[in-house]
């Protein structure tokens, strides 16, 4: 039987739909973009 951070461990990872950058795991409300392409001040 998978524990939970087994399961989070498997999972893909994200990546920047901009950039292609590896997306750090955190809420989904930024959706496929990261930090540097979703930052509001760029
Ligand atoms: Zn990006």
């Amino acid at each position: 039987m998978m524990s939970v951070l087994e399961f989070f461990r498997n999972l893909p990872k994200k990546h920047c739909s901009n950039c292609g950058n590896v997306i750090q795991e955190k809420a989904d409300c930024y959706g496929n973009i990261c930090d540097e392409c979703d930052h509001p001040a760029r």
